[in-house]
């Protein structure tokens, strides 16, 4: 009998929406998260200590204690001998299990507590003689509040009975990749059989787990593969390049390119030539001069007859950009036409008749530019600045200004750039659709930055540090706590810190900036500072990126145990580029989480940015780096891409040969993964 999802009731299937489950076959997907041994009894003495193990005994003492604060402690004994059961939550029919004399079966992790061992919330029931343990390994499924594992488990077998799986692969290319079937695998995960190590099953490293999680990335490799592919044939001005105002440009400049910087612009020109669209993501490390490469490549597209479009995501980024290429352009006799959405009607008015009328032959600005109300000429070259910062919908809402009133079916070249430098592994599979570029190497002459981590006890001494940084000529950041619950209150603390330290630095002059100040004002006080009119400047967490001051030498991070491993390199990339010496204090208040501790540890250790993505990675899990919905493809659930690393890069091999050998295969196993998921992300 097959399963009619529609007759699932509504309060149910909502939930099984919240899990991307949107019919049978998602269900035959939703594989355990983990799984429980309830086939072996350890007798309490021998139990292992934290590792989750299976005992039974009779409760021998119960009481409620208050101290340290409310909770239930049961003592429960066996032949062997006794352990503590202590719960700090609980209902009276958790009290009632753990009444004197009861015989219960305890599943949980023992630990050595402080009156002895102690299982704390384990998993419990109560049994008599003749219940019997379990045969196999019990799955535990992914779920969300209030759908409980006995009904996901009674939804999945309904699903998997009798449903035929058919194979998405040839059996030929199973056997190449040393990978089993399809069915089998599935039904395997779900009703593990006794003789299967739970080891296996647990490290997800069964080679039915790895042919699930094979299958996973292939989708995933064969969606990006083809939305780039797509894209490819797509029609680009395949510009001439003479690069003789590229070449003058950097006649200009007090400095050579680096070997890097020098690579990639060829890199890129290489794609700017070709009538299809360029889809190239350029990766550098803060500081690694990605705005000059972007500046070269919009001068091609300029001097081969296109205009050109730069975004970036903050207004105080794009106010920068505008100041700095307008300063190189100018020369040039190039026209800057600056967008911002805080502009003046007026000022907007004259900005995108610029645009327009083409008088402008480069246009920067924040999402402004992708306001109804602007329309290019003739686009060639669109670059997104911190693209990490957009999502995927922004990035093609400005593509798709180029298409103009639909009549011309031709693309504008992109190219994103972003400091958030990822593992390779996570590009692999994140930027499948986009070809990247790498600046792997920073400008000669810098200093490396000094770190320390500073306790908030001593934050008087760090204002004296500002004092001596600022008296030697130099300036310095001092940045206020992020506060997500409430913007006022990171407001408050903002101008309380301003005021604070204009009363102990009176000889200098302290600048604020914050996300509520107009961006005109905004930019008027990061100009001020730019030239040193301002020595210190407080500000929230709206200098992450791309502000440049290189006499800015002094970089105060209060609360850095809030912020993330991105954001704090982000932030410390602000200093240290010149070749002045510059310090990054990172205050912080104890204690400090297990987390928080690492990342500092982490920032403390390193200034490389790929480490620390790599470490970013590893703390939170690429799908908070990433995000699904700005990735643009669905989560993987099963594979991990720090551990599956081998797995992937044959996922992205057999995901190019069967587009080009086998599109109907690619086909049915697109269809098999990622039906569910997409509707989940439109969600
Ligand atoms: P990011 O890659 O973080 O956007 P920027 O483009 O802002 O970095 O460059 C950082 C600083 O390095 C700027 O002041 C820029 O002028 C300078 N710079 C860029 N390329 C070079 C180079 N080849 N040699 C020396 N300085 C450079
Ligand atoms: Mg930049």
């Amino acid at each position: 009998m097959k399963p009619d999802f529609s007759k699932i009731p509504k309060p149910v299937r909502d939930k099984l929406h919240k899990l991307g489950i949107q019919g049978p076959l998602d269900l035959v997907l939703h594989l355990p998260l983990r799984y429980e041994d309830e086939t072996h009894l350890y007798p309490i003495a021998d139990a292992p200590v934290g590792s989750p193990a299976l005992i039974e005994g009779e409760v021998v003492h119960a009481e409620v204690s208050f101290r340290p604060r409310k909770q239930l402690v049961a003592r429960v004994q066996d032949a062997s001998g006794e352990l503590f059961v202590r719960l700090l939550n609980f209902y009276p029919n958790q009290q009632q299990m753990l009444a004197v004399g009861k015989r219960v079966r305890l599943l949980g992790e023992i630990r050595r507590g402080f009156f002895g061992e102690e299982m704390v919330h384990p998993k419990m029931r109560v049994v008599s003689d003749h219940t019997a343990l379990a045969e196999a390994l019990t799955p535990v499924y992914p779920t969300v509040n209030g759908l409980s594992q006995p009904t996901l488990r009674k939804l999945i077998a309904q699903a998997l009975d009798g449903r035929e799986l058919h194979d998405t692969l040839p059996s030929a290319l199973l056997r190449d990749l040393d990978l089993p079937a399809f069915e089998p695998s599935v039904r395997l995960l779900h009703y593990p059989t006794p003789d299967i190590p739970s080891r296996a099953l647990a490290e997800r490293m069964h080679p039915a787990w790895l042919r699930i999680k094979f299958d996973e990335l292939l989708a995933q490799q064969l969606s990006m593969r083809l939305s780039y592919q797509r894209r490819r044939e797509q029609s680009a001005p395949a510009l001439r390049v003479k690069g003789e105002l590229a070449t003058r440009l950097i006649d200009s400049l007090p400095f050579g390119l680096t070997g890097a910087q020098a690579r990639v612009l060829q890199e890129i020109r290489r794609d700017l030539v070709s009538p299809h669209p360029m889809q190239r993501l350029l990766q550098g490390d803060v500081g690694a001069g990605k705005t000059i490469v972007a500046a070269l490549a919009a001068l091609d597209a300029i001097e081969a007859g296109y205009q050109v479009a730069l975004m970036a995501p903050t207004e105080i980024l794009a106010e920068q950009h505008h100041k700095k290429l307008a300063a190189w352009l100018a020369p040039l006799g190039i026209q800057v036409a600056w967008l911002a959405g805080s502009l003046k009607p007026k000022a907007k008015a004259a900005a995108i008749a610029e645009v327009e009328s083409g008088a402008a032959r480069l246009a920067i600005g924040t999402h402004a530019l992708f306001q109804d109300a602007v329309s290019f000429t003739e686009l060639g070259l669109a670059i997104v600045d911190e693209q990490h910062r957009f999502g995927v919908h922004q990035r093609l809402a400005l593509r798709n200004k180029a298409q103009g009133d639909g009549s011309r079916q031709v693309e504008p070249h992109m190219l994103m750039m972003s400091a958030t430098p990822i593992p390779r592994t996570l590009a692999m599979s994140f930027y499948a659709d986009l070809d990247v570029s790498i600046i792997d190497e920073l400008p000669p002459g810098r200093t490396p930055i000094k770190t320390r981590l500073v306790s908030d006890a001593r934050r008087e001494e760090m204002i004296e540090f500002v004092r001596k940084v600022c008296s030697e000529g130099r300036q310095a950041y001092w940045v206020c706590p992020l506060i997500e619950e409430s913007e006022a209150l990171e407001l408050q603390t903002a101008q309380d810190t301003h005021i604070a330290l204009s009363e102990a630095l009176g000889e200098f002059k302290i600048g604020l900036v914050h996300g509520r100040l107009k961006p005109a004002e905004k930019a008027e006080v990061m100009a001020a500072f730019s030239r040193n009119e301002i020595q210190a400047l407080v500000a929230t967490t709206v200098i992450e990126v791309g502000v440049d001051v290189p006499n800015a030498t002094l970089m105060v991070i209060e609360h850095a145990e809030r912020m993330g491993l991105a954001q704090l390199h982000q932030l410390r990339g602000r200093v240290g580029r010149g070749a002045l010496e510059s310090s990054c204090v990172l205050l912080f208040a104890s204690p400090l989480g297990e987390v928080a501790k690492q990342r500092l540890k982490v920032i403390f250790e390193t200034t490389d940015g790929f480490v620390i993505a790599r470490e970013d990675l590893r703390i939170r899990g690429p799908g908070e780096i990433l995000g699904a919905r700005q990735s643009g493809v669905p989560m993987l659930r099963f594979a991990d891409l720090e551990r599956d690393t081998e797995l992937l890069e044959r996922a992205r091999d057999v995901a190019a040969d069967l587009l080009q050998r086998a599109p109907g295969v690619a086909d049915a196993h697109l269809q098999r993964w990622l039906a569910g998921r997409e509707a989940l992300l439109k969600t």
